[in-house]
């Protein structure tokens, strides 16, 4: 018989009653260190007060208006971000995946706008996420996403990730509207971009005109030690995917675009009923206060060199179970030579959650904020589920 809740996920056999900073408590008390912060969602980590009190003041004043009157904390959360990033305005979802559709409505109307509306071809690549929805899905284009599902979302293109010469064949087309990419590959496997590639991406759009759309979803939001990934490159997209991290763990995505870009998007163009509710910006913009500061970032970079020297030193004590370490800022990724299962296995025996990614690669996702000596529990236990495989 088919469970009440739609099977779509293989759960772990363990659900968590409460959390604090790193740690969250299984229903039988148990304490596990949490790595994946809810799939980098966390950012803050569990009942962070300052996050708890933005939430439960805005929740005793007002939830929920609609997009039919002004709403100041929505406002107030799209100055910050156009403050703090290329961007000249933003649009409010829910997830990740709807800020994909608008990324793919923006990019399409751009061009019919121009009078060109033949411009249509999104080019993607592949190993990348952009989340579920029709657009997303589409994409990404990966059999495991789209099977069964078409007919798919006509208008996209995809490239291997990495070959130069095919993205350059495939820029000169005429028919290009944008393209669309992580900074960092996250369900892909946690796969960085070199700063060359995306400043030689830049240049190509310069060129054709095509837009840049950057999927920061997981990458972004502090998460590599900048506000988002991209500043590494010093460059700047013409749209960004924001969601993940910009919430804290409250359910908030945004869409970032300069002027240009935007304003084909006019009155009555898009819409969502609860995008940038009172609610969710409130935590959006405590979220924003401290995770969008120097010194915040600093520490964040601090944080992902110690961690990333830990777990230099495990790959290199354990080249039977772990192939490298990559990635950047916290955003980090174990490559296995054991399936990457065993290993979330042996990591929930030793009370530790981390992410499963693509091509058998873990992924490490703290909060930004995980204090040092967490970091250093977080190997010595990695370092223990090791060497139990190691025996096994
Ligand atoms: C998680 C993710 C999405 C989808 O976000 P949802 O909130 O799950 O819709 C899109 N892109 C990237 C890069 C992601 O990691």
């Amino acid at each position: 018989m088919i469970s009440a809740v739609l099977p779509t996920y293989n759960r772990a056999p363990l659900s968590f009653v409460s959390g604090e900073g790193s740690w969250l408590v299984e229903a039988d008390g148990r304490r596990f260190l949490d790595l994946g912060a809810g799939i980098a969602v966390n950012v803050l980590g569990h009942a962070n007060p300052a996050l708890t009190r933005a939430l439960t003041e805005q929740a005793g004043a007002l939830w929920h208006t609609s997009n039919l009157y002004h709403i100041p904390q929505q406002e107030a959360l799209a100055e910050k971000l156009v403050e703090a990033t290329f961007a000249d305005t933003c649009f409010f979802t829910n997830s990740g995946t709807e800020a994909c559709e608008l990324a793919v409505k923006m990019a399409r109307r751009y061009w019919s706008d121009r009078g060109q509306p033949e411009r249509h071809v999104i080019l993607a690549f592949t190993g990348s996420f952009h989340g579920r929805s029709s657009a997303g899905i589409a994409a990404a284009g990966s059999e495991k996403m789209t099977k069964g599902f078409g007919p798919l979302l006509p208008g996209f293109r995809h490239l291997p990730f990495g070959d130069h010469d095919a993205l350059h064949e495939a820029m000169k087309a005429p028919d290009v509207a944008a393209v669309i990419l992580e900074p960092v590959q996250g369900e892909g496997g946690i796969v960085p971009v070199p700063d060359q590639c995306l400043k030689g991406l830049r240049d190509l759009c310069d060129e054709t005109g095509a837009l840049m759309i950057l999927d920061e979803v997981q990458c972004g939001m502090g998460r590599t030690g900048r506000l988002f990934a991209h500043e590494w490159a010093g460059i700047a997209p013409d749209i960004m995917m924001v969601a993940k991290g910009i919430g804290g763990g409250f359910p908030l995505g945004a869409l970032l675009a300069t002027e240009d870009a935007a304003s084909c998007m006019t009155a009555g163009s898009h819409g969502s009923t609860y995008g940038g509710n009172p609610l969710a910006c409130a935590v959006g913009n405590a979220v924003m206060d401290i995770v969008a500061n120097d010194d915040f970032l600093g520490e964040v970079r601090r944080k992902a060199g110690l961690f990333r020297q830990g777990l230099e030193g495990l790959v290199a004590s354990h080249p039977d179970v772990f192939e490298a370490v990559r990635g950047a800022g916290l955003m980090l990724g174990l490559k296995c030579r054991v399936p990457n299962t065993d290993l979330l296995d042996a990591a929930y025996a030793e009370r530790t959650c981390i992410v499963p990614a693509a091509d058998n690669v873990v992924r490490i996702l703290p909060a930004l904020n995980i204090p040092d000596e967490d970091i250093r529990e977080a190997v010595a236990r990695l370092d223990r589920a090791a060497t139990a495989l190691e025996r096994a």
